[in-house]
């Protein structure tokens, strides 16, 4: 514990954002991190707690009192060496992991938690910037080949932890880019993918193989599949080429919203939106249907992707921005003593909704409404309706309805699952929401229903976090490991 008053004389300081107006103007990161004086100042709130909460709440289970610690001794190489210890990519969740760490730390209960979060990001960068991140080949090879599908946050984690183990790793990836959600779909505004870039680099300087532009098993064969020209591998083969395979493939079907005008234009899944807005930042065009330079925007889904788009609209000049949630609006403070140290309900307001936007709470859209004429295939507005909620359940309030103009809706209502084709191709057993199914204790191993067949990330527990990817995706790998050699030294 580096000062043992400092959680009672010294405040809780946030990292700073640009100004609105400024930050519109572009699509870089605009979060001013702490100097590192600030960084020690605020690593010396930490109270060394006896059960250290903070780490129990983090799904890595990083060793925040220990980093906090050598921060505040100015001793950040070996921080950034406890940070990797438990965690493979601090630079994608120092900036956009919403922190279940300080939901959970004990100076939470009284609403000021340590700012671990933001040391975290202070470290990474400081040790990119020091040269001290390198990699890290394996001293010796094993002999023994694993294909990794899918390059998401568990695909990747997996993939480092493997070919360090000395296993000889190939990633297969359909997209164009690695990456998976954090190159298409996660703004970057909220995380610049040269952080991906330099991550790819440093694994293929540790022996991984990353094959993109490659689809293995089944896609669904309709008109919006975009992957029919891919080159395609079967599950079979790469179970006949590898000595073992890990499914790391997403939770990729969007949820719908099968109302009257769904099939108008202007009416897109988030989905379709924020990777486009991605690959123009990369240098391709955007479709003029995906522009919302002067539009109304509706975005239906009150969760981060709808944040996402509303932040998106933003930056191409909507002209207004309304956002949609089905549920009441919670409580702008939580109610610690219940909640405490578990993550809790309460009013998020994120840094796209500061930029503007209209938050509409308890709220169901009925029909998407048609325009006139030449526009009759368009839409032009939303029909909605509100809702009253008792005990759990929602009904529609008589004579509430309204209708909202709206050129472009942005469908952000999660997803329902991975893509159903891609799990039938591999052949394994599915749980009731129809994931991989796959347990994570030491004895199940992350290990399918197929025999050599592995599962971790979204494609195993359904839509969730980039923390709770990389978890997977290391704890996976350990599995994997210990069914190719016997037994792991991985960490899990
Ligand atoms: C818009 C948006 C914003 C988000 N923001 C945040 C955030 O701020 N913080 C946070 O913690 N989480 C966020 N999330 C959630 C987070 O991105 C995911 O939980 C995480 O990326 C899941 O990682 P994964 O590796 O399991 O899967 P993914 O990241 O989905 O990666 C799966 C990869 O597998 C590939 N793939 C799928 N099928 C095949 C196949 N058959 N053959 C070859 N390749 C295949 C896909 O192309 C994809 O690249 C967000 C999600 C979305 C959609
Ligand atoms: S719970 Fe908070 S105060 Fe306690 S060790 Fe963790 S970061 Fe420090």
């Amino acid at each position: 514990m580096g000062k043992i008053t400092g959680f009672m004389e010294i405040d809780r300081l946030e990292e700073g954002y640009a100004p609105v107006a400024e930050r519109l103007g572009h699509y870089q990161e605009f979060v001013i991190g702490l100097t590192d004086a600030q960084t020690q100042t605020q690593a010396t709130r930490c109270m060394d707690c006896g059960t250290p909460f903070c780490n129990h709440g983090c799904p890595v289970n990083n060793i925040i009192p220990d980093f906090n610690q050598l921060v505040y001794e100015s001793d950040w190489q070996a921080a950034i060496d406890v940070l990797h210890s438990t965690n493979n990519f601090p630079d994608f969740t120092g900036r956009i992991c919403p922190a279940p760490c300080e939901a959970a730390c004990v100076l939470n209960i009284h609403g000021v938690p340590v700012g671990i979060k933001s040391i975290e990001h202070a470290i990474i960068d400081k040790a990119w910037a020091s040269g001290w991140v390198q990699p890290q080949p394996a001293p010796c090879k094993t002999g023994k080949t694993v294909a990794v599908v899918g390059s998401g946050p568990a695909g990747l984690a997996a993939a480092q932890q493997l070919a360090r183990a000395g296993h000889a790793v190939t990633v297969f990836e359909k997209n164009d880019r690695i990456g998976g959600l954090l190159r298409y779909g996660i703004p970057d505004f909220k995380l610049d993918k040269n952080h991906i870039d330099r991550r790819v680099a440093q694994m293929q300087a540790e022996g991984v193989v990353f094959r993109t532009r490659v689809l293995v098993g089944d896609w669904p064969n309709d008109a919006s599949a975009p992957l029919l020209d891919h080159e395609k591998i079967s599950p079979q083969q790469l179970q006949q080429d590898f000595d073992a395979v890990l499914i790391a493939a997403g939770s990729e079907q969007s949820r719908d919203l099968p109302v009257p005008g769904r099939a108008l234009d202007g009416v897109h899944f988030a989905m379709e939106f924020l990777p486009q807005q991605n690959r123009v930042n990369a240098g391709d065009q955007l479709p003029a249907q995906l522009r919302a330079d002067g539009k109304h925007v509706v975005v239906i889904g009150g969760g981060d992707t709808g944040s996402d788009c509303v932040g998106t609209s933003n930056r191409h000049g909507a002209a207004s921005v309304t956002q949609f949630e089905l549920l009441p609006q919670p409580p702008a403070e939580e109610n610690r003593p219940l909640t405490w140290p578990y993550w809790p309900l309460k009013l998020r307001t994120s840094s796209s909704h500061d930029e503007g936007c209209t938050r509409e709470f308890a709220i169901a859209t009925k029909e998407f409404v048609a325009g006139t004429g030449q526009h009759a295939d368009r839409v032009v507005g939303v029909k909605t309706v509100r809702l009253a909620w008792k005990d759990g359940k929602m009904s529609e309030i008589a004579g509430s309805e309204q209708t909202l103009p709206a050129d472009l809706v942005l469908l952000a209502m999660g997803f329902v699952g991975p893509v159903a084709s891609v799990l039938q191709s591999f052949g394994v057993e599915l749980d009731a929401r129809g994931n991989a199914k796959a347990s994570t204790d030491e004895a199940g191993g992350y290990a399918t229903s197929v025999q050599g067949l592995f599962a971790a990330g979204d494609v195993r527990r359904g839509q969730s976090l980039v923390v709770w990817a990389i978890r997977e995706g290391r704890q996976a790998a350990r599995a994997v490991d210990a069914y190719l050699m016997g037994e792991s030294v991985l960490p899990r």
